[in-house]
């Protein structure tokens, strides 16, 4: 298949993905929305697009090269791996995965990058925009983190694009407000993030929000002790305690916060 055709069914497999997700969340709802949802959806949205329009301009450029670099020259631990091809891919897949886990525990624990991470929690609902809904300044960040992983670990440019597009799937999955029977939850969150488990990493509550920081598979909360599936749980309070009035959530103060010195309230 030619680049170009392989970019279409990409992008129509996303349409739709997000178009079924839009659609389950309508029919299926799993929380009660507390704020009107058009527009907190453009208000997401267009978040997402500042983020969208820094990735591509900075990010995108540096680790696609990075990557080619890394390939090119057998950098890395994957490389070094006796393994086949496909399963030398999926422990680089699942390795990025690892370290991403580790990023998103620095966001919440170390107060700087906290204040990064601060507008992408600070979404009083959870569902498919809060996916869109993370701050360019996180992002921009997260650039050198992304350059380590991909030296340490050995990760070329098609593994790269492959985990893009599994993590931001997975993403887009587990931040909507989809209500799935508990019994199919409670299997799939054995292995992979689900909308009731991040829900929880949602939570007003400063234990709740700390825990469930897996991006893809559950496995690194479990092995480090910080999976919380209270499957039992539909209705969870989401957002932050500083942040429960419409003049603190609108578009400016989002894309603003991380340059905040004052309080927010
Ligand atoms: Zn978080």
């Amino acid at each position: 298949m030619n680049r170009p055709t392989h970019g279409w069914l990409g992008a129509a497999l996303l349409m739709g993905g997000i178009g079924a997700l839009l659609w389950l969340e309508r029919t299926r709802p799993l929380r009660t929305p507390s704020e009107p949802r058009v527009r907190r959806m453009a208000r997401n949205a267009a978040v997402g697009v500042v983020t969208a329009a820094a990735v591509s301009a900075i990010e995108r450029p540096i680790v696609t090269r990075l990557s080619v670099l890394a390939a090119a020259r057998a950098w890395g631990i994957v490389p070094r791996l006796s393994l086949p091809g496909p399963l030398r891919a999926l422990a680089a897949l699942a390795l990025m995965d690892y370290t991403l886990y580790w990023w998103h525990v620095l966001l919440h624990r170390v107060p700087m990058m906290w204040r990064l991470h601060e507008p992408h929690h600070a979404d009083r609902d959870l569902d498919v925009s809060t996916a869109l809904r993370f701050h360019f300044a996180e992002f921009l960040a997260s650039v050198p983190w992304r350059c380590a992983q991909i030296v340490l670990i050995g990760v070329g440019p098609r593994t790269l694009s492959l985990w893009q597009k599994l993590t931001f799937a997975e993403v887009l999955f587990h931040h909507s407000n989809v209500r799935l029977p508990r019994s199919l939850e409670a299997k799939l969150s054995r292995y992979v993030v689900t909308p009731r488990m991040h829900g929880i990493h949602h939570s007003v509550a400063r234990d709740e929000r700390d825990s469930n920081f897996s991006s893809a598979l559950t496995l690194w909360d479990t092995l480090h002790g910080t999976a919380r599936v209270d499957m039992h749980r539909d209705e969870v309070t989401i957002g932050l305690p500083d942040f429960r009035a419409d003049v603190v959530v609108t578009l400016r103060k989002t894309l603003t916060l991380p340059f905040h010195t004052e309080k927010k309230k």
